[in-house]
């Protein structure tokens, strides 16, 4: 059984509905949906506000690659076209973590890093995770670390640029 962590955003067009169709496209692989959080863009490109969430999802046997492949399935199904980096899109799925029983299975190839290389360094990430699964837990510099502790390590402002809505995804 692999489990993962999917970090899901959109900044153009019907951005909620963008969500939704990962939550829909997983059918019943979804195990957890955090709340839906409004974001300001990361990365220094001057650009709309995204919305935020993670879901969580397990397979009995999909791998890491399957994972990221479906994922860039979710987003050329959503007619994300690839322009600037960091840029405006209108779904990014990006695979936080993955593990294989209570393994998290580690990465250095560029095409699929695991742990997600920033995912540390994102409040837009670790916020709705922390929502999502309270025990979450990183591999950042060598070590399994809870997301609270990383979390409070980010600049406030960083953690104030993550905002609650009242929308929902559903299940
Ligand atoms: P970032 O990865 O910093 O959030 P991005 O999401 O804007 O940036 P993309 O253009 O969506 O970047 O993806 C670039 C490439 O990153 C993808 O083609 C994919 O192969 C690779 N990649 C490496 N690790 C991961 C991962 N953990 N999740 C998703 N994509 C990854
Ligand atoms: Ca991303
Ligand atoms: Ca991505």
């Amino acid at each position: 059984m692999t489990h993962a962590v999917l970090s899901i955003g959109s900044n153009l067009g019907d951005r909620l509905a963008h969500l939704q169709s990962v939550v829909d496209g997983l059918d019943g692989c979804v195990r957890a949906v955090s709340p839906v959080y409004e974001t300001d863009a990361w990365g220094g490109v001057e650009q709309g506000p995204f919305l935020n969430a993670v879901v969580i999802a397990e397979h009995p046997d999909r791998s890491p690659a399957d994972w990221l492949r479906l994922g860039q399935e979710f987003e050329d199904a959503a007619g994300r076209v690839r322009e600037i980096h960091w840029g405006p899109r209108t779904l990014d799925v990006d695979i936080v973590i993955c593990r294989d029983g209570s393994e998290q299975i580690r990465s250095d190839d560029p095409w699929l890093t695991l742990p997600h290389p920033y995912a540390h360094l994102r409040a837009f990430v670790l916020i709705p995770w922390l929502a999502a699964e309270p025990d979450a837990r990183l591999w950042v510099a060598g070590a399994e670390q809870p997301v609270p502790a990383l979390l409070a390590e980010l600049d406030a402002r960083e953690r104030a640029g993550v905002r609650p809505t009242d929308l929902v995804l559903s299940r």
